[in-house]
């Protein structure tokens, strides 16, 4: 290079370290110190997702947080930084506090995870404190710390949590979280900027690959490197993650005294050395952790993953998060946000769903039946769940599994209430739904009065809440919806003046919430609107939908292409076959050229009729397709609703059609 000058050093990292403590000691900012046994990495992502709006956040990459990735992550300091989060590994303290110069501190966590939280201290205590001397730090009440540390601020997660709306059930989450409120308080974040930044953490992917396994495993893939450090992590974020589920480890080799002294922080948990295929297919229902030799991972990976299919479906949780986020700010703070995840929640999967929903802290869930209130409570799903049409069979499933029935009529009624005489229960949760214009199920006005008396006369149940639907919430202008609502007010109040329990009301669906604000009252109901395929620019399109070039061919003049020979070509072509059919939804009112995909952003009309597993598509205006290459046919080029178009139907009809074979991937 012209006119670089070169400094020669004895030792590179040594230099380097010098370089950033010289480069930090230009800032006064406020620097936080993030130490721990564990929950470095969350908290420090975490925290740096509460200041984010108010400040412009500088912070260690990933779990750089050895001396290099210190001063790498303090060489990232600039003028326009106005807070920087480090992360700080153990060992070499004294050194990494004089390069970072903390100016506040927190510390995670320390020692063993015990199932009764009870912490004690050592020598590597005394280490981790020398990052803090003399500096403020925060720390959680599970390490006990002593007197002396008069700078160390205990803090109590359910005081520091409280007045929050905040859903992550687990005791670390919880206190980490409570943990990053202390600091942004400090830092002069607003409590309602807290909140609102609550509703949407991240969740840290990191160097981790996470995916749904077959048999409702989750899998989290870390074959990086194995030691103490990244084995610890990795740890907790699966105690972090794993929702309840029970914990496995996989490793391809027995591990020593200091690995297993770590795994051990972490009981209960189940380790497999070198596992065979039979052990890996016997896994259900867990969270999965690999940290193994590459070459075992990839056979244990095959066996985990599900089927292997060249078409499939994509979940962009990302943007289901963006649009849940951008229907919040639509209403009031104090309006709760139920999702509906009927139909396997619009075909993405309920159990995928619906824990992730929980994650980020809706309120409430809803669902047609009893069966899919069931499986999201076997997937660790505990929020309220409100089931829509519940028969006399399902009764019973309701107390099981604490699920709320929608009471639509009183001879339904009265059957829920005989099982819940029998099952001693009282003030169990049910839900009114009237009937104020769709003509499907719910209470009509001449009805109310005998409803009280039966309500006022049974303390087995308790109405939490009343609700109706709109039949044209989708009409902007629409005369019927005011009606409908006004309605819906009149019966409501009804109810509400002669009930001593105080139940919520609610009756806009997503398309509702865009069109009539002023109708939200206690909670909306979120569909479609999640998943964002409705005809509004704020909202991201979630899903996509893919698939590959099995074949090409060409196709003379005269000849003819798949069943009934709908099609003959006119002209020499070229065509692709694609191995998708309207046995996974790609209808076969879609066949010659009134559907098609995407290939190389160029779009492809089918040729002859949609078959049950493939279609033919003319990719003449292309040049240099190849067999393998991708397709799509649901992505950024053809929309839900330019597919449901050209099926002559609704994008609901599109997404709950997509069929089970289908696997589906979800990204973050
Ligand atoms: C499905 C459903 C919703 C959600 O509707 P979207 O249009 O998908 O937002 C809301 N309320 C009821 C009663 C439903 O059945």
């Amino acid at each position: 290079m012209d006119g670089a000058k070169g400094i020669v050093v004895s030792n590179g990292l040594d230099a380097l370290c010098e370089l950033a403590k010289f480069h930090r000691h230009r800032f006064e900012i406020p620097v936080i110190g993030i130490t721990g046994s564990y929950g470095k990495t969350i908290v420090k992502e975490w925290l740096s997702h509460l200041l984010e709006k108010n400040h412009r956040v500088t912070r260690s990459p990933k779990s750089y947080n050895s001396r290099l990735g210190i001063a790498l992550s303090l060489l990232e300091i600039t003028d326009k930084t106005t807070v920087a989060i480090i992360e700080v590994g153990v060992g070499e303290m004294r050194e990494k506090k004089k390069m970072i110069r903390p100016t506040l501190g927190v510390l995670t966590s320390f020692g063993k995870v015990h199932r009764e939280w009870f912490l004690s201290r050592d020598e590597h205590l005394q280490e981790k404190l020398i990052l803090f001397e003399g500096v403020t730090f925060f720390y959680p009440k599970t390490i006990e710390i002593g007197n002396e540390y008069e700078n160390g601020i205990l803090i109590d997660t359910e005081n520091e949590l409280f007045g929050f709306d905040f859903h992550l059930k687990d005791a670390i989450s919880r206190q980490n979280v409570a943990l990053c409120i202390a600091v942004a308080k400090r830092l002069g974040v607003s409590q309602q900027e807290i909140q609102q930044q609550l509703h949407l953490l991240p969740s840290i992917a990191n160097r981790l690959e996470n995916f749904k396994g077959q048999r409702g495993n989750d899998i989290i893939n870390d074959t990086y490197r194995l030691d103490v450090e990244t084995l610890s992590y990795s740890l907790s974020y699966q105690l972090q993650n794993s929702k309840g589920k029970k914990r496995v480890l996989l490793l391809s080799n027995q591990p020593d005294k200091e690995l297993l002294s770590e795994i051990e922080k972490f009981e209960p948990i189940s380790v497999f050395v070198h596992p065979d295929k039979e052990k890996i297919n016997n896994l259900k229902n867990s969270s999965i952790l690999i940290k193994g030799e590459h070459q075992d991972a990839k056979e244990w990976l095959r066996l985990l993953h599900k089927t292997k299919h060249q078409t499939y479906l994509e979940f962009n949780l990302k943007d289901i998060r963006h649009n849940i986020h951008w229907f919040r700010q639509q209403i009031k703070r104090e309006t709760q946000l139920l999702c509906m995840v009927k139909a396997s929640s619009y075909g993405a999967d309920a159990q995928v769903i619906g824990p992730f929903l929980q994650e980020i802290g809706v309120n409430y869930l809803g669902v047609a039946y009893v069966e899919e209130g069931i499986e999201l409570r076997k997937n660790g799903v505990q929020l309220p769940i409100l089931i829509m049409n519940t028969e006399e069979s399902g009764f019973e499933d309701c107390v099981n599994y604490n699920l709320e029935p929608a009471i639509y009529d009183l001879e339904q009624l009265n059957a829920f209430i005989r099982v819940l005489i029998d099952e001693h229960k009282i003030n169990f949760p049910i839900h009114l739904k009237l009937e104020t214009g769709m003509k499907r199920l719910g209470f009509e006005e001449e009805d109310i009065f005998a409803l009280l008396s039966v309500l006022k006369a049974q303390p087995e149940v308790q109405v939490k809440t009343i609700y109706s639907h709109l039949a044209e919430s989708d009409n902007e202008s629409s005369e019927f919806t005011h009606l409908q609502f006004q309605k819906f007010e009149k019966m409501s109040n009804l109810l509400m003046q002669n009930l001593e329990e105080k139940p919520i009301r609610h009756i806009l669906n997503s398309e509702g919430v865009i069109n009539y604000p002023e109708y939200q009252m206690d909670m909306v109901r979120l569909g479609i609107g999640m998943y964002g395929i409705i005809e509004n620019s704020f909202l991201r399109q979630a899903i996509g939908w893919y698939s590959q070039i099995s074949q090409v061919k060409k196709v003379k003049k005269g000849e003819s292409i798949g069943y009934g020979r709908s099609f003959i070509a006119e002209k020499e072509m070229q065509i692709a076959i694609i191995p998708v059919g309207y046995a996974d939804g790609f209808r076969r009112c879609l066949s010659n050229g009134a559907g098609g995909v995407f290939i190389d952003n160029v779009f492809c009309p089918t040729v002859g009729n949609v078959c049950m597993d493939m279609i033919m598509v003319d990719i003449s205006g292309l040049s240099d397709v190849k067999k393998g290459q991708k397709v799509e046919i649901i992505g950024q080029n053809q929309s839900v609703l330019a597919l449901a178009k050209q099926m002559n139907t609704i994008t609901y009809e599109v997404v709950t059609g997509f069929s089970s074979r289908l696997p589906r991937l979800y990204t973050d």
